[in-house]
This record gives structure tokens, sequence and C-alpha cells, in this order.
């Protein structure tokens, strides 16, 4: 090896080495382990603005931002504030509160696609909800989703799925009934074809369609907005409900998420931990005559103990007052496209074979050579070993990004101009390193 010197991970190490001995693999949620990256994870002590701190003391323009939800930076001191403020008051009643009336206000006069929602405490909890309410209202049972999109991890979703499945290179989770895993038919994405042809296998069997419309979990998969479109379209024709899953693309393209920026009103739209700023929080919307479906006035029944948990909600309420802001989106998403597209310019002038692929503050590293990358099939696994490379030299220099190639990216309000600049030219160096060692 013969790039820049390793960054210290001394500290680190010794708590990965405890934390083996606790957690399968060291880790409370897969994608947090280095497997398919070099060296041990990095322990985290703090983060503040664009900038993480490990247990080391190395410090780091952070673009992972705890996977998305981050969209104003670390420790951002509005929803710090309101969180303790709401704390003074206790902190959990499993009784209603004014909070979740409040931010309940602040979603719906400012989404027009949704009527009614209802708050979980995670995006699976969302997701796995509304395809239990899809599956009420329709009286039908099977579901189809699209390779490469992850939806969380219950049990209906775990076929073919993105995220740490794809980046371990086992797609289908195993512990999943047959009879389950049967009721979810996978097709490609982007393909009109496919979806016909599961409508046509099997004609007034299917609940719902469901698709992250914004496809970023097994790289950044746009889909072309003919191809939502049509999705609608089938639906409505097959009485069939379309789910977004804007878990990431919720409030993330734009407050009204992805339905927003492509302008499709989908049946059912799930949310998550970017409502929380931090602090767990998922939700799912429809409208009236959908959500009666739910319990207590309807038969579907859905729960949860710590569902508007007040300090969650007063961080959502904190984080979205800002998101809600006139210029808040019109200036963060100028800000990351001047950040890929100069990037993208670099990799071209020296004839890279990489591609950087973005929509809105949401951004993907592509080893690739193709104009488009819009299913999971597309992606050369090999481009994974480049990434390997790519990923050490950016930590090296003060970069960090999810340890997956097959992760997205995400510019926050909190990076400032120098320090995208700063992050520009580690990344400018490390593609050097990886092309030209
Ligand atoms: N849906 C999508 C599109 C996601 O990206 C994720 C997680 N990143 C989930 C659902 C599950 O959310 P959570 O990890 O909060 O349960």
């Amino acid at each position: 090896y013969t790039g820049k010197p390793d960054i210290s991970r001394e500290k680190s190490a010794e708590l990965y080495d405890k934390s083996k001995g606790y957690f399968p693999g060291g880790v409370n949620s897969p994608v947090r382990a280095f497997k398919s990256v070099h060296g041990t994870p990095l322990f985290i002590q703090k983060g503040d603005g664009c900038f993480v701190w490990d247990a080391d003391g190395n410090k780091f323009i952070d673009f992972c931002a705890s996977w998305g939800p981050l969209i104003l930076g670390h420790n951002h001191a509005g929803v710090r504030e309101k969180v303790v403020e709401v704390m003074q008051n206790g902190m959990s009643f499993g009784a209603p509160t004014a909070l979740e009336n409040q931010l309940a206000e602040l979603i719906l006069k400012n989404n027009k696609y949704i009527q009614k929602l209802r708050f979980t405490s995670s995006g699976t909890e969302a997701v796995m909800s509304a395809i239990r309410l899809a599956r009420g209202y329709t009286k039908r049972d099977k579901i189809i989703k699209f390779e490469g999109c992850y939806h969380g991890h219950s049990d209906s979703l775990l076929v073919k799925a993105g995220s740490g499945l794809v980046t371990f290179g086992e797609t289908s989770s195993a512990g999943i009934p047959k009879a389950f895993a049967d009721e979810t038919i996978v097709v490609p994405l982007n393909s009109d074809e496919a979806v016909k042809a599961a409508f046509e296998q099997f004609s007034d069997q299917i609940a719902a369609v469901i698709i992250e419309p914004v496809p970023a979990n097994n790289g950044l998969l746009l889909q072309t907005k003919e191809f939502l479109e049509f999705l609608r379209a089938i639906c409505t024709k097959n009485n069939t409900l379309l789910i977004f899953d804007e878990v990431i693309s919720g409030f993330r393209v734009g407050f009204e998420g992805a339905a927003g920026f492509y302008q499709i009103k989908p049946d059912i739209i799930t949310y998550g931990k970017i409502i929380g700023g931090g602090l767990p929080v998922g939700m799912y919307g429809s409208s009236v005559e959908i959500m009666e479906m739910i319990s207590p006035d309807g038969p579907v029944y859905q729960a949860g103990t710590l569902s508007g948990n007040p300090v969650a909600m007063a961080a959502g309420i904190a984080q979205l007052t800002e998101l809600s802001k006139s210029s808040f989106y019109k200036d963060l998403n100028n800000k990351a496209q001047e950040f890929t597209e100069s990037i993208q310019r670099f990799a071209t002038a020296r004839n890279y074979k990489f591609k950087i692929f973005s929509i809105a503050s949401i951004f993907w590293f592509a080893f690739t050579d193709q104009e488009a990358i819009s299913s999971a099939d597309q992606i050369e696994s090999s481009s994974m070993e480049k990434f390997k490379v790519f990923h050490r030299e950016l930590l090296n220099r003060g970069v960090y990004l999810g340890p997956s190639g097959y992760e997205v990216g995400f510019v926050s309000s909190a990076h400032s101009k120098i320090e995208l600049e700063k992050a520009k030219r580690a990344i400018f160096e490390s593609l050097d390193f990886v092309f030209r060692g």
C-alpha cells in the first residue's frame, strides 16, 4: 500500500474488540460494519455542523449524515434547544400531546399529497404498516416491489433488497417464511414490461406496488418520470395502491419529497428518519378514506408505545420548521449541484471511469462509464473494489462516507462552501490514487 498514511484507529479498534463480544458483527445495524471496506469501523464520538470526530480524535467532513436525516448537519442548535426544552417536562406519556398535532399540522399544511397520517418510531415500521394498510384496504395479499429497493427489515420486504443486503452479497434474508416471500413479486426497476407481466399473471391479486421513487439503497438508480407515471396509471387501472417509500427522498428532494418533485400522487406515502432530525420518527400518510382503515377507526391494527414520542416530535418540529422556510431547498440543492458538477468535470477531464449521479442533495459515486444506471443489474460488482480503495483514501484525507459503494451520500445545509472545497480536493486526490496509484 502506497497511498496516504492510514489514520490512527487505535481507540476505535479497542472499542470494536469489545463490541464484537456484545453485538453480532460488533454493531447494532449491519451497514455500520466496515466489512466491505478497509479496516475497523470508526466509533464516532461527536458531531457538529458538517463534521464528525471519531474516538481517536480524527476529524472528518461527513457525507453520511446518519444515513440521511441530518439535513441541517450535526447538533443543529435549533433542534437541540427544542429537544432540551421539551425534555424538561418528561420524556414519554403514552398519551396524546399537543406536540403531535403541531408536527402533523406542519407536515399536512405543506404537503398536498396526504390528508392524514400516523407517526411511528422508524422507517421499517412505517413501511410495514403501509403494506398492511394496503392489504387491508384492497383485501388482496400480493405486493410488487423492485429489485434493489430497500424498505426496511419487515418480512415481506426483505426479498431482493438493497442497503446492507446488497453490500454483503445476500439480497434476500434468511428467516422469512416461504409463504410470506411468495406474496412479494419482485421485478426489475425501470421495466414497464416486467410490471405489466406481473399484473397479467396475478390479476386482481395485487394490493400494492411499492417503490422508492428515488431508489437510493443500491446506488442511486434514478427512474424516469415516465416510468413513475406508468406505475401510477397501471395501479389505478387495476385498483392497486401505489406506495411511495420516501424514507430517503421525503423532505430531502423537497418538502413534498419525490411526489412533489415528480408531481405524481401515490395512494400512500411513507417517510422516516429525516422527520426526527436524528431522533427516531417515521410516519405513513394517505387520504382520509384510506387512513380510516387504521385502528381505532378501522380494522387494520397498528400501534406503538413510543409513537409520537414528545422528544422526537420536538426534534421534528424544529427540523421541519427550518425546512419549510422558502429558499431552504433552493439554496441546498444549488450548493450540492455545484459540488457534484465540479467533481464530474474533474473526472471527465481525466478520462476516469467514474460518474457521480445525483438528485437534489443526494449523490452517489459510481465507478462506471455508463451515462445512466437505472436498475440494480447494471451495476458492475467489480466497481466495488475501486470504491474500497476510494473510501480508505477519503478517510485518510478527512472525508467520511458510509462504508459501502452501494450507499449514497448527502450534502447538508451545514456544509459550507469552504468545507465543500476541501472535500472536493480530497475527492480529487483520492480519485487520482484510485486510477493512477
Ligand atoms: N425505506 C427506505 C427507503 C430506507 O432507505 C430505509 C432505511 N434507510 C427504510 C425504509 C427503513 O428505515 P429504518 O432504518 O429507519 O427502519
